[in-house]
């Protein structure tokens, strides 16, 4: 018998970096899609922001989502419920911890009303069986805002309630919703920073007013940027919400260790619409997913889509090429464009996750954003819209270009991993 002797070298196990945060907000229709991507098992982002206010259509997702080892976070709605646009919202005033006096403010919230209200929704939280929740804070005019002291009363409070109902494993998520020229103030941050300091949360969810993929000119970029390095000192992860595809950058620069968008939509944080009071004409309604041109990080409407893609060459350069997300390709891309999205924005941020830090702001420079900016003129000479694309990628590289060149190292934001979770996405 002759005995086979294999050379084998003994690979070193390196552990692989914790995964970086991709989470997904469904809108009014989207949740045919996540239930398709959560029995798939890819698709879904590493969260859902679950929304009171389409519990039917939402909660079913949660249990499929806990099977799929993907994080649950119920939306408080707090800014919703202390703000005139979001208070005039179908179904807001009726949630269970919405007060009877109408729109919670400082007052109403400072007393019994407050301890209500965290009661409500960590017995709602349990019920549903989430795996995490956004904070109910609210929106930080300035310094003096009677909201900090309010905010982390009702942080603490959530943190004891669910404990009590043996939710200890469920993460509280800090909603920092503020506009950015505050934060610019030092005073501002150094404020923020000591109070999260003091508060049981897992991570901080920053809504920077005003900030997306469209409203992220170099000089809004730059200080998101620097913003975010000033909260690494928390040691917690930071998520960057409505971020979208401009979040895929803070992303790879470490600035974030998560994003959050809807599904083709919600990349652009403006809280005007929630914070002023409601136009009288105001209707709100689901539009139709756009389409996402994965090699730009931009999105157009279905007819744009179909119009550039007939253009010649256009199919070769942005029709879906990957058989496993589009198996008919650019065909595909454009009839099913939710799943289209979610499955290149999930390839996206793995992409990142699976390389070392040092690696990814390298990578995103060089095998995206440089041959997308080249690909975005292209595109421009047949779809002049896209030519606005083209300016923002270029402004992202050279804002980005400088960044590196400032810092031969920076601070990096924790993964926003879902850290208390135990079970994780096997795919
Ligand atoms: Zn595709």
């Amino acid at each position: 018998m002759i005995e086979m002797v294999t050379a084998v070298t003994p690979r070193k196990l390196r552990p692989a970096p914790e995964p970086l945060g991709n989470f997904i907000r469904p809108g009014y229709n989207d949740h045919t899609v996540i239930a398709q991507a959560l029995a798939e098992g890819r698709g879904s982002g590493s969260g859902l922001v679950i929304n009171p206010l389409h519990a039917d259509r939402q909660r079913p997702l949660i249990e499929h989502a806990r099977a799929a080892g993907v994080e649950t976070i119920l939306d408080s709605k707090s800014l919703e419920l202390s703000a005139p646009g979001g208070y005039a919202m179908h179904g807001v005033p009726e949630l269970p911890w919405a007060a009877a006096e109408g729109m919670h403010s400082p007052l109403i919230l400072s007393g019994m009303e407050g301890g209500r209200l965290v009661r409500n929704l960590s017995e709602y939280a349990a019920e549903a069986q989430v795996s995490a929740i956004l904070a109910p804070t609210h929106f930080l005019d300035d310094a003096e805002s009677p909201w900090w002291t309010i905010d982390a009363s009702l942080t603490r409070r959530l943190r004891q309630n669910l404990n009590e109902l043996e939710m200890t494993s469920a993460l509280i998520y800090y909603p920092v919703m503020v506009r950015t020229s505050t934060l610019m103030n030092p005073a501002v941050m150094a404020q923020l920073i000591d109070h999260l300091r003091r508060l049981p949360v897992d991570g901080v969810w920053l809504r920077l007013h005003p900030f997306g993929t469209t409203k992220s000119g170099p000089l809004v970029l730059k200080r998101y940027l620097q913003l975010c390095r000033q909260l690494h000192a928390l040691g917690i992860p930071i998520v960057a919400e409505h971020s979208g595809s401009v979040g895929v950058a803070l992303l790879a620069f470490g600035a974030v260790g998560g994003i959050e968008s809807g599904v083709t939509f919600t990349d652009t944080v403006n809280l005007d619409g929630v914070l002023r009071p409601p136009k009288p004409d105001a209707r709100s309604f689901a539009p139709a997913p756009r389409v996402y041109l994965h090699q730009l990080s931009a999105f157009v409407d279905a007819q744009t889509a179909r119009e550039l893609l007939s253009k010649r060459g256009m199919k070769a350069l942005h029709g879906c090429q990957d058989t496993a997300c589009c198996p008919r390709g650019w065909v595909d891309m454009v009839a099913n464009p939710r799943q289209h999205f979610l499955r290149q924005r999930a390839r996206e941020v793995a992409q990142l996750s699976a390389m070392p830090f040092s690696l990814r702001p390298g990578y995103y420079m060089e095998n995206f954003l440089r041959p997308a900016s080249d690909r975005a003129m292209r595109a421009a000479e047949f779809e002049p819209s896209l030519a606005a694309v083209r300016k923002r990628l270029d402004s992202w590289r050279g804002t980005l270009g400088a960044d590196l060149e400032q810092h031969s190292e920076f601070t990096i934001s924790e993964p926003a991993a879902g850290r208390r979770l135990r079970v994780r996405p096997s795919a």
